[in-house]
Order: C-alpha cells, then sequence, then structure tokens
C-alpha cells in the first residue's frame, strides 16, 4: 500500500477572461504535462458581481470537455446546439465540444459566486466527436454522508455510488469532498491515474505528512500511490478531488481549441474565419 504524498503545490494567478472576469487559473498550459488528462482548472470566489458579471459571450471550442461545477452561484448558458439553461448552486454542466460548438457562458449577480470549471482533454480519437451538453443538476449528484463527512460525486464513483456521470471518453473522478474539523478522508485510488486537489474552503493536511497545513485556494498534485489521505485543519476542509489516466498524446493549444496538431489547430481557425466551423446550423453572424 502506497500513500500518496504531495508532489507539487500550485496556486496559480489571478487573470481575466471571457469579456473581463476575474478569475484563479490555478492549472494552465504550463501544467498539461503533469496534470494530463486535465488541461485547465479555472477558480472562481467572488462576493462582488463586477467581477464576473461581463461574463464569457460567444465563443467556440473544440477537443475538449468543460465542466463547471458551482457550490454557489448562477451561471446562465446557451449554446449552437439550442441548449439554454442555468447552472446553479450546486449543479455541475458537464459540455462535450468534441468537433466543436459555440456556446456563451454569463455569471449572474448572485451574494456569492463559488466554483470552478475544469477542462478535460479529449482523447485524439474522440476530438471530432459530437458535441453534448449534460446539465448535471443537484438532485443528479450523489451526496454520500458519513460522520464527520460528506462527498459529492459528481463523476465516477464513491463507496459504491455512482456519480451523476462516469464520463464518456476520459473516466475521471470529480468529488466534492467536505471533512468537518480534524475528520480523516481515505480512499484507494487507482495507481495508474494522476490525481490532484483544489482546496475550496478551509485548510488541511494530505498524505502521510501530518505537520504542514495547505491553505485553501490551492491545488495539490500528488505522486503515485494506491491510497489517498486528507486530515481537516481546526476550521474543516472542502476540497475537489480530480484522477484521470493521462492520454499521454500530442497538444496543439489555442485559445478554446486544443488539437493534437498545429495542421488541425490552423484549420479549425479557418473553419471560424469563414463561418464553416459549425456545420448544418450555427449562429449566424458569429
Ligand atoms: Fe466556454
Amino acid at each position: 500500500m502506497a500513500i500518496r504524498e504531495v508532489n507539487k503545490v500550485v496556486t496559480g494567478t489571478t487573470q481575466y477572461d471571457g469579456a473581463g472576469v476575474k478569475l484563479v487559473r490555478v492549472i494552465g498550459r504550463a501544467d498539461v504535462k503533469e496534470f494530463d488528462p486535465f488541461l485547465m482548472l479555472d477558480a472562481f470566489d467572488s462576493d462582488d458581481p463586477e467581477d464576473y458579471i461581463k461574463g464569457f459571450p460567444w465563443h467556440p471550442h473544440r477537443g475538449i470537455e468543460t465542466v463547471t461545477y458551482l457550490i454557489k452561484g448562477d451561471i446562465e448558458h446557451g449554446d449552437s446546439l439550442g441548449n439554454s439553461g442555468s447552472i446553479l448552486d450546486g449543479s455541475c454542466q458537464w459540455m462535450t465540444a468534441g468537433k466543436g460548438i459555440l456556446h456563451q457562458e454569463m455569471p449572474q449577480a448572485t451574494p456569492r459566486m463559488l466554483g470552478a470549471q475544469l477542462w478535460v482533454n479529449l482523447p485524439k480519437k474522440d476530438k471530432m466527436t459530437e458535441p453534448e451538453y449534460r446539465d448535471l443538476t443537484k438532485e443528479m449528484i450523489p451526496v454520500v454522508e458519513d460522520e464527520d463527512h460528506s462527498v459529492r460525486v459528481i463523476s465516477g464513483e464513491y463507496k459504491g455510488i455512482a456519480g451523476a456521470t462516469q464520463g464518456d471518453y476520459v473516466k475521471i473522478d470529480y468529488f466534492d469532498v467536505m471533512l468537518q474539523p480534524g475528520a480523516k478522508f481515505q480512499i484507494s485510488t487507482d495507481p495508474n491515474r494522476n490525481l490532484f486537489v483544489y482546496i475550496v474552503l478551509g485548510a488541511g493536511s494530505f498524505g502521510s505528512d501530518m505537520t504542514t497545513v495547505y491553505p485553501n485556494k490551492r491545488a495539490l498534485l500528488f505522486e503515485e500511490g494506491d491510497q489517498f489521505s486528507a486530515i481537516a485543519a481546526d476550521d474543516g476542509l472542502r476540497f475537489f478531488l480530480f484522477s484521470g489516466v493521462p492520454l499521454k498524446e500530442p497538444i496543439a493549444w489555442g485559445g478554446p481549441i486544443v488539437m493534437n496538431t498545429r495542421e488541425e489547430l490552423m484549420e479549425a481557425f479557418r473553419e471560424i474565419e469563414n463561418g464553416t466551423f459549425i456545420q448544418g446550423g450555427g449562429l449566424d453572424g458569429l
């Protein structure tokens, strides 16, 4: 039995994206090799609507999945498949961009917006799959309650409970784990997977080192191992846990498009330029 130890701590940088949304890019381009199959994690935590109200107006995606999960908040969305709706407290939107989608994501003013958008890479063979939206409502996400902790199973399986999805392409675990002060959480993990956590609230220790306390708003990447362990500090601990088998495929990344080769990237931008990006429909004037 090998406990996964913390391998790397990432704080990310404050950035503005979309039409001017203030966010923390926790992991991004520079981290892709180590965090594979995860490409990006943007974290939101704000009580000032000015930080996010400008939103992410219409933009394309290809070759990835974007997974937006909100503990608190309200993001209205619409897309070129004709979907529209809102991501609300405790719900998740799992969007497969595949061969191409245009969408907009517009956060609405709420007392607090707290959540994250994760980008999961698509395997080379699935990059041009059909696009699809999945609205995983709060009711669809099982909550496994224990004496001193609870786990929301967005994706994967925890204690025999299947999450709201398993992922159609890359199978990932995505758990929202809440520990009471001093609570311990230990699970078995597939040693073939890369695993990282993002500490949302509180603080805690991870792996066999019980003395180092990591504060919130940090991502921790773990070494290989078949056990994951966390202990909450005095104020409790809430973190997102992500794991997935690395794809180990070449990456050509241009803004919202992530392909395997530069040629594929250029082709995508050519299609956007001449209006053929979205076949059989799409939105006029985009
Ligand atoms: Fe987007």
